[in-house]
């Protein structure tokens, strides 16, 4: 009997996290846990390695393709509003639900702030303001194409492929060699995709292994209450209020949702990157989840980079644990700027690990608390990542999903 891919990938997640929690009982110096920890090292590397090296054809063809599709029904600014619309949405809920749990259980009260004295003077941060971020965030959008795609810059590449997108459709049979040559490029890159897949059951063993295994429970526990509030209600928002939206507008069940999103999320979960993640999150929308093409190829790229509903619970929840910290109150004002800058900064942090813990530094600055605070937070950064990411990828899916149905009801084509 050959097990399913969605199957192995699950098995593959359990057996990480166990091995794992094998190494860093053994203690990194056993033959068995350095070895052990050298291969998941490899293996893990060459499965994000190979999801990056398909991602920039993959986002370039994605979108351009979805674009120049869309002419066909008509509907290109209902696409466009509605996407947006939803991504604010759903992040607004986000940031509530985190501002409202730091409110509530008030994680940082009481904790004494000398335990964190010597992280937070070595560390140092560069000062950014939300206008100076603003600024450089309106300036990073457009880029030399060539560029873009050499660096893989994600979202320079989306709004590149958007232009390219808009003058197909306005241009129209003139340039349909070119359509066509993107759609079966797009179709080669899905291809390798699907090989590629074949490796996630080990790559992510691969990857949740280290990451288990080099977890230092000493901090853990020290942060122990402000890790439980944000990754309860970053859960909250992925298991419930996000299914829950999907439910009402598009009557698709959760369980249903989830079971065809689980390769995306477990990957997501493994590699704390949702552009590592895209070219999963576009084959689960597509082939599992039956967004359209046009639509699933517009709505998660560009959700893969401004999207990220984890991130800005997060963003938000920690500025109040910070502010608990320091023994600030933070007036409703305030909480409001916080809202306002962690959203700023969730759409500006590219999606890569660690990404949210840099752009972090402008939300707390925005209320003058102490951007060197972020020290305080990096050593159970990588394990919170684990469980935003996997929030951000699943908004992409949800967000897919509540467009195609906003825009085309009960179009079965
Ligand atoms: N790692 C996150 C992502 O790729 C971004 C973040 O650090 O919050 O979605």
């Amino acid at each position: 009997m050959r097990l399913s891919l969605n199957t192995q990938i699950l098995l593959g997640t359990l057996a990480g996290i166990l091995l794992g929690l094998v190494f860093s009982k053994l203690g990194p110096d056993a033959v068995i846990s350095r070895n052990g920890l050298y291969l998941s090292g490899l293996v893990g590397n060459i499965f994000i390695d190979l999801l990056k090296m398909i991602l920039v054809p993959l986002v370039f063809t994605s979108i351009a393709v979805g674009v120049a599709n869309l002419r066909v029904h008509q509907q290109m600014h209902r696409v466009w509003i509605s996407t947006l619309a939803f991504f604010v949405f759903s992040m607004a809920i986000a940031i509530l639900l985190g501002l409202s749990a730091a409110n509530l259980f008030e994680p940082g009260k009481g904790l004494s702030l000398d335990l964190f004295h010597d992280a937070m003077q070595r560390f140092e941060t560069r000062q950014m303001t939300p206008a100076e971020f603003t600024v450089k965030f309106f300036h990073g959008l457009f880029v030399n194409p060539f560029a873009a795609l050499a660096d893989g810059n994600v979202l320079a590449i989306v709004i590149f492929a958007l232009f390219l997108g808009i003058a197909l459709v306005i241009g129209g049979e003139r340039y349909r060699n070119i359509l066509v040559l993107l759609q079966e490029t797009l179709e080669l890159t899905l291809r390798i995709v699907g090989w590629i897949m074949r490796l996630a059951p080990a790559g992510i063993m691969a990857l949740l292994a280290q990451l288990v295994a080099t977890q230092n429970p000493a901090l853990l526990s020290s942060l122990a209450k402000f890790v439980t509030v944000v990754l309860g209600t970053t859960l909250l928002h992925g298991f419930v209020v996000l299914p829950l939206i999907l439910f009402i507008i598009t009557g698709i069940t959760p369980l249903h949702f989830l079971r065809n999103a689980r390769e995306a999320l477990l990957t997501a979960f493994a590699t704390s990157s949702s552009s590592a993640t895209l070219p999963v999150t576009l084959r689960c929308a597509e082939q599992h989840l039956h967004v359209k093409p046009d639509i699933a190829g517009f709505v998660i790229p560009l959700g893969a980079t401004v999207n990220m509903d984890g991130t800005a619970l997060y963003e938000a929840a920690a500025a109040l644990f910070v502010a608990n910290l320091m023994g600030v109150e933070l007036n409703l004002a305030q909480q409001l700027i916080v809202s306002a800058t962690a959203m700023l900064a969730a759409i500006g942090a590219p999606g890569i690990p660690s990404a949210g813990m840099v752009t972090m530094v402008m939300v707390l600055q925005s209320v003058g608390l102490p951007a060197e605070a972020i020290a305080i937070l990096l050593p159970v950064d990588r394990l919170l990542d684990t469980v935003r990411t996997m929030v951000n990828v699943e908004g992409d899916m949800v967000g897919s999903l509540v467009v195609q149905k906003i825009t085309r009801p009960n179009r079965p084509d």
